[in-house]
C-alpha cells in the first residue's frame, strides 16, 4: 500500500462500529469474547487491505491466559487490604503473593514476569506492610528512571497511608524538599545514579535512614546490565556496606522483565542470594502477534544492494494506520532520533489521510527536559494522544498497558525487551495486535524468518561483570571515600579481584594505606559517570537563542553531533554547526533537509592478552583484553526513505582509545585454501563473517550491536593469521564477548544461517552489509563469508 495512508471512510476500512463495537473514549470495546479475541487478527487484515505484496511472514496466535488469584496473606495488615481492595485489586494473583511473602519472611526475592503482571504488588506487600507495623522502619525504592519513580509514587501515594510518607529524592528535587525527605519520608524513591551521588557519599545525614532500612526495591532490574549494570551493583553493595555500618541488613525484592536464570542475574547484581519467582499468573487478552519484513523499493543500495523500506517508514505507515482505525498504539523505535523521524512522518500521512487525528501522534523519549517529559506523559494519561513513537524510554517509565497495538520498529535487542514492549498491548478480555517490523541488518531479518527464534526459545540472561577492573576501581575509590575500606569488606566487592585492583589505585595516590585499611586521599569525592560512557555530556545548544534542546552522551556525540550531523528533537530537526568538543557543545540551527546522517569511523586493534583460549588446530578461539582505537572520520549524507547514499564528507575529530574485552578467532591458510577460499578472498570473507556475526551476537547475550565492534583481517601482527574480532565497545568490556566466547558454536552456527539463508545475492544489509562499517563494506564476499563460517563451525565441533 502506497502514501497516503487509508482514510477512514474508505470501503477497505469499514467502520468498526458495524461489528457491534462501541468506541469510548478512543478503546474499542467488544461485544462478545469471540469478536474480542479475533481484534488483533482484525487489526492486522484492516492494515494488510490493499497492500499489494504482503509483507507479513508469521503471525503467531498468542493464547489468552486466565488468572489465577489467592487470599491476601494474612500478615497483611486489614488496613492496608481495604485500601487495596478499594483500589479494585479484590486479591492478589499467586506469583504476587509468594514473591510478597519470601520478602516477609526475610529473604531476597526477584519477581520476574511479564508486563502489567502487577510487579509493583509484590513488593507494596512486604514493604507497606513493614512500614505499617514498625513507625520507624524505612524503605528505599530504586527505579532505572525518574519517570518510573514518578509513577510509583502516585501509585503509593493513592493508598493514602500518610504516616508512610513517601517521596521521591532525584535531580529534580529541591534543596529544602531534600531536606524534609532525609528528615521525614519512610519510604524514598530514587535511582541508582542519585544512590550513588547523592545518597551514599552524604550518608552521615543520612544515618537515621538507612540505620532503620528493612527494604530495598529494586525495580526493572534487568535494565541493569553491561558496564552500567556493572556499576549498578556496586552501588547496591556500597549500600549494603554502609547500612551494616550502622547495624541494618536489608531484604532486597527485585523485579525482573522475564529474563533467564533471574535468580543468578539479581544474586550478581545484589551480591546476595536471591530467590525467583517466574511464574505468570495474572490474566492476558489474546494477541496476533504478527512478523513484518517490509518491501524492497526497487531502489539499489551500496554496492548495488537491493534496500528494502526502512523499519522507521514502515512503522510510521502503520502508526498512522492504526489511529485512522482509533486504536490506541504504541510504536516502539531503537533511536531517539528514529522515535522522532516516525512521529514526525505519522503526522504527514495523517495530515494528507485523516487531518483530524493528526495533532493526536506524538514522540517519546529519554533525554528530554523534565518538564517536557511530564507533558507528553500527561497527554498519554488523558488519551489526548492516541499514537506514540518511543525509544525504551516509555518500555519503563509510564503505566500504560491495554493498547491496542503495539508496533516495534526494528528488534530492541533482546527478546526480554521485545516481550516486554509486546505486554503493553491487550488486556483481559480484549485482543491485541503486535506488529514486529524487521530492520534492514541480519539479526532482524534472521528473526523474521525463523518464528521459532522468538517464541520457541527462552529469553537471553540479563549480562552484567562486576570484576571489569574499570569498574571496580573506581567503585572502590568512591566506597573508600564513603568509609575507608578494610580487609574485611573485599568479599563483598570481588575478593580477589578488588586485592588486585587496590595496589594500583594505591600507587596512582588516590587511595592511602594504612594499618586499619584503605583512605581516599582526596578532599573532594570521586568523580564517577555510572552510566559509564566517559565525560560530561555534550549540551545540544540552539545557535542564536542559547536554548538547550538536550543532551548526548560524549562518546556517541562524535556520530550524532558532529559537524553537519542532522540532530532530530521533539520531530523538529536541525543541523549541527558545530561540535565544541572542549566546552562540550553542540551548536545547531532548525532546518528540514530531505536527509539524514551516518557517520563513518575507522578502527584498529591490538591483543593486550589471552585470558582463555580454546586450540584446535587450524582454528583457534579466543577470550581477552584488546586495545582498540576509534577515530569517526567522515560521515555519509542518505536520503530518507530509500536509504540512497548522496554522498560523504570527511570530518576532523580526535581517535579514541579503548581498552576492553574481545572475543576472537584465527585460521590457517591452509584450512582457508582447503575450504576453498582463495587467498584473495579471503578479507572479504572474513570481513563478511564479521559483520555478520556482530549482527547475531545480541541473540545470545544482553547486547545490541551498537554495544559491541568487529575487525577483521587476512593478517593480523598479533596473531600472524586470519583473525576476526569482535569487542565490548565500553572500557573493560561488558560481559558480551566473554558471552560470545562461551556460546561461540550456537552464536557462529546462527550466523552462519543468516548469511546463507538471506535471498540476496552478493551481500545485502539484511545478511553481511553493516550500517556502521568503517571502510564503506568493502570488501565483502558472502559466498565466502558461509565457507570461512562453515569451516569454523567443523573445527568447534568436528
Ligand atoms: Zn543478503
Ligand atoms: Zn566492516
Amino acid at each position: 500500500m502506497g502514501l497516503p495512508g487509508p482514510r477512514p471512510e474508505s470501503p477497505a476500512y469499514p467502520d468498526l462500529t458495524k461489528d457491534g463495537r462501541a468506541t469510548v473514549s478512543g478503546v474499542v470495546r467488544t461485544s462478545s469474547p469471540e469478536v474480542a479475541a479475533r481484534r488483533g487478527h482484525d487489526l492486522l487484515d484492516r492494515i494488510l487491505a490493499g497492500t499489494p505484496s504482503c509483507p507479513v511472514t508469521h503471525v503467531e496466535d498468542v493464547p489468552a491466559r486466565p488468572g489465577r488469584s489467592v487470599d491476601w496473606p494474612e500478615w497483611v495488615p486489614e488496613l492496608l487490604v481495604d485500601r487495596l481492595v478499594a483500589r479494585g485489586i479484590a486479591r492478589p494473583w499467586e506469583h504476587q503473593a509468594a514473591a510478597a511473602s519470601l520478602a516477609w519472611s526475610g529473604r531476597s526475592v526477584v519477581v520476574a514476569t511479564g508486563t502489567a503482571s502487577g510487579k509493583s504488588l509484590a513488593y507494596q506487600l512486604p514493604v507497606l506492610s513493614a512500614l505499617l507495623a514498625d513507625e520507624k522502619a524505612t524503605a528505599l525504592y530504586l527505579a532505572p528512571t525518574k519517570a518510573l519513580a514518578a509513577d510509583q509514587l502516585r501509585s503509593l501515594r493513592s493508598l493514602v497511608l500518610s504516616s508512610i510518607r513517601a517521596a521521591s529524592f532525584d535531580g529534580d528535587t529541591e534543596p529544602l524538599e531534600r531536606d524534609w525527605v532525609r528528615a521525614h519520608s519512610r519510604l524514598v524513591l530514587t535511582n541508582p545514579d542519585m544512590l550513588h551521588r547523592g545518597i551514599l557519599p552524604s550518608h552521615t545525614r543520612w544515618a537515621a535512614f538507612l540505620r532503620r532500612l528493612q527494604y530495598v526495591v529494586v525495580d526493572e532490574c534487568h535494565t541493569y546490565r553491561g558496564v552500567f549494570g556493572s556499576h549498578v551493583a556496586h552501588v547496591l553493595r556500597r549500600l549494603r556496606r554502609l547500612c551494616a555500618s550502622y547495624g541494618a541488613h536489608p531484604t532486597f525484592v527485585l523485579a525482573s522483565a522475564t529474563a533467564a536464570t533471574p535468580a543468578e542475574s539479581a544474586g550478581r547484581l545484589t551480591g546476595l542470594p536471591v530467590a525467583e519467582v517466574t511464574e505468570d499468573a495474572s490474566p492476558r487478552g489474546a494477541t496476533a502477534f504478527a512478523l513484518w519484513e517490509p518491501p524492497l523499493t526497487g531502489v539499489l543500495g551500496e554496492h548495488g544492494a537491493p534496500v528494502r523500506r526502512s523499519a522507521g517508514a514502515e512503522a510510521a505507515r502503520l502508526l498512522a494506520d492504526l489511529v485512522v482505525q482509533d486504536a490506541r498504539a504504541l510504536a516502539f523505535v531503537r533511536s531517539r532520533r528514529g522515535a522522532e523521524v516516525v512521529a514526525l512522518s505519522a503526522r504527514r500521512h495523517l495530515a494528507a489521510s485523516a487531518p483530524e487525528v493528526a495533532d493526536r501522534v506524538a514522540a517519546y523519549r529519554a533525554g528530554y527536559l523534565p518538564e517536557e517529559r511530564r507533558a507528553l506523559e500527561a497527554a498519554l494519561a488523558t488519551g489526548r494522544l492516541l499514537g506514540v513513537a518511543a525509544t525504551n524510554a516509555l518500555e519503563l517509565g509510564v503505566d500504560i498497558a491495554g493498547l491496542d497495538a503495539v508496533v516495534l520498529a526494528g528488534f530492541p535487542g533482546t527478546l526480554a525487551s521485545l516481550w516486554q514492549q509486546a505486554g503493553r498491548a491487550g488486556r483481559e478480555g480484549l485482543g491485541a495486535l503486535v506488529v514486529f517490523v524487521a530492520r534492514d541488518d541480519p539479526l532482524d531479518t534472521y528473526l523474521v524468518h525463523h518464528p521459532d527464534a522468538v517464541f520457541g526459545r527462552p529469553v537471553e540472561a540479563t549480562v552484567l561483570d562486576p570484576e571489569n577492573p574499570y569498574v571496580l576501581g573506581p567503585q572502590l575509590c568512591c566506597a573508600a571515600a564513603e568509609l575507608a575500606l578494610t580487609e574485611a569488606d573485599l568479599p563483598l566487592f570481588g575478593g580477589q579481584v578488588a586485592e588486585a585492583v587496590l595496589p594500583d589505585l594505591v600507587r596512582r595516590g588516590l587511595l592511602r594505606h594504612r594499618p586499619t585499611g584503605w583512605y581516599w586521599t582526596d578532599r573532594r569525592r570521586p568523580d564517577l559517570d555510572i552510566r559509564g560512557t566517559g565525560g560530561e555530556p555534550v549540551r545540544v545548544v540552539e545557535t542564536g537563542t542559547g536554548r538547550v534542546l538536550g543532551t548526548v552522551d560524549a562518546w556517541a556525540s562524535h556520530s550524532t553531533v558532529h559537524q553537519g550531523a542532522v540532530y532530530l528533537h521533539q520531530g523538529v530537526s536541525y543541523a549541527v554547526d558545530d561540535l565544541d568538543l572542549a566546552d562540550g557543545v553542540a551548536l545547531v540551527h532548525e532546518d528540514t533537509p530531505d536527509w539524514s546522517t551516518s557517520a563513518r569511523d575507522t578502527t584498529d586493534i591490538r591483543v593486550v592478552s589471552t585470558l582463555r583460549s580454546r586450540d584446535l588446530g587450524d582454528l583457534t578461539l579466543h577470550y581477552g583484553t584488546v586495545d582498540v582505537a576509534n577515530q569517526v572520520v567522515s560521515y555519509l549524507r542518505r536520503r530518507h526513505l530509500t536509504g540512497e547514499v548522496l554522498d560523504e564528507t570527511p570530518l576532523d575529530l580526535p581517535a579514541r582509545q579503548l581498552r576492553t574485552r574481545a572475543v576472537w578467532y584465527t585460521l590457517s591458510d591452509a584450512a582457508l585454501a582447503r575450504a576453498g577460499i582463495e587467498p584473495a578472498d579471503v578479507p572479504g570473507a572474513a570481513h563478511a563473517a564479521e559483520h555478520a556475526a556482530i549482527g547475531l551476537l545480541p541473540l545470545f547475550a544482553t547486547c545490541d550491536r551498537w554495544d559491541i565492534g568487529g575487525v577483521s583481517t587476512a593478517l593480523h601482527p598479533d596473531t600472524g593469521r586470519t583473525t576476526v574480532f569482535v569487542y565490548d565497545g565500553q572500557p573493560g568490556g561488558a560481559g558480551f564477548a566473554a558471552r560470545g566466547y562461551d556460546t561461540a558454536e550456537g552464536w557462529l552456527r546462527s550466523t552462519r544461517e543468516a548469511v546463507a539463508s538471506c535471498e540476496c545475492e552478493t551481500g545485502c544489509p539484511s545478511c553481511v552489509q553493516s550500517p556502521k562499517c568503517g571502510n564503506g563494506n568493502e570488501p565483502l564476499d558472502k559466498a565466502g563469508a558461509v565457507r570461512l563460517l562453515d569451516l569454523v563451525l567443523s573445527r568447534l565441533r568436528p
